[in-house]
């Protein structure tokens, strides 16, 4: 789908689930594509970009450094110091080790690093996040760090059958978002919703959809392996 067809399709889920367009942010997933499919992506317009690996990464972002960086793969604590200094979010914080180490290696010059807490909605235990009875108590651990800015939450759900399903999963996370706020967090964003189900997660809330596959036109297993290994 071409980038003008993906946001008119967002802009019309927008209007159908009475969403403010504006409210619903889109990241261009580009793990795995090559760094052309980027550039001509970004020539296109998009500002934002999520990458899983941080190897992979580092050239594209030296490619490309005035668009937005949003790491949203599992963090190994060796690479906290370089996802600190080189992206402008991390979507996949998952305990408060993690937390810290972001903080403290974020350079000083820069603005503080947008967080999410991933949580873990299947309770799967191979899936990373952050279990939903224990969000509450890392997001005040990380509202106390100087050098993050805990923005919300996000979510990786096990592929749902039905679109209620879906939408089902997905209000749990925004329920536990309003639950945060109830408790005086100034939380703005809910990350969630990917190529097979943004529209369930703009009915839900989502602020900032993570879209691969849909964007870039191939499917994974064309795409060479990457680990960060
Ligand atoms: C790969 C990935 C996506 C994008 O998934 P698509 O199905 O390709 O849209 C979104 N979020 C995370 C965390 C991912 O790893």
């Amino acid at each position: 789908m071409s980038l003008t067809l993906l946001l008119q399709q967002i802009a019309a889920y927008a209007k159908k689930y009475a969403r403010n367009p504006a409210d619903i942010h889109l990241l261009a997933v580009s793990k795995k594509q090559p760094i052309e499919k980027v550039i001509a992506l970004h020539t296109a317009g998009q500002r934002a970009f999520g990458e899983n690996y941080l190897q992979e990464a580092l050239p594209k972002i030296a490619a490309l450094p005035t668009a937005e960086w949003h790491f949203i793969g599992k963090i190994q604590t060796n690479k906290t110091r370089a996802i600190a200094t080189h992206f402008s979010w991390v979507h996949s914080v998952e305990n408060s080790k993690i937390a810290k180490r972001l903080s403290e290696q974020r350079p000083s010059e820069f603005p503080p690093l947008n967080i999410c807490i991933e949580v873990n909605l299947d309770a799967e235990n191979s899936k990373g996040g952050v279990q939903a009875a224990d969000v509450f108590a890392l997001a005040e651990q990380c509202i106390a760090l100087p050098n993050v800015r805990l923005r919300g939450l996000m979510a990786l759900p096990a592929p749902a059958k039905t679109f209620i399903q879906q939408r089902a999963t997905f209000s749990r996370l925004r329920d536990i978002r309003d639950t945060l706020i109830q408790k005086a967090l100034p939380l703005d964003t809910l990350s969630m919703g990917t190529s097979q189900d943004f529209e369930a997660a703009i009915a839900e809330g989502a602020t900032i959809i993570r879209i691969g596959t849909a964007i870039f036109d191939t499917p994974y297993k064309e795409l060479r392996n990457y680990s960060d290994g």
